[in-house]
């Protein structure tokens, strides 16, 4: 009878953190993904202050592939070119 003593694999805390929002990218658009409204309008007024003479992020909006939320610079427009 082999009993092998169970330590050193379910025994470690868990250290994860839990508001594990990671900022992962979009695969459909490549953009930066926010979790919600909230950090795309936090990431979007961030983008007034600190990335100036780069492309103007103007607003965001609902990724309907990612269920995330990207900034874009471009206008609201019914039919978006590219
Ligand atoms: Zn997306």
């Amino acid at each position: 009878m082999s009993r092998k003593a169970q330590r050193g694999k379910n025994n470690r805390p868990l250290t994860r953190p839990m508001r594990a929002r990671v900022h992962s990218r979009c695969s459909k658009t490549g953009k930066q993904r926010y979790y919600d409204q909230l950090e795309a309008m936090i990431a979007l007024q961030s983008t007034f202050q600190t990335d100036k003479g780069k492309r103007q992020e103007r607003r965001f909006y609902r990724c309907p592939f990612c269920r995330g939320w990207h900034l874009t610079s471009q206008e609201l427009r019914l039919a978006p070119t590219g």
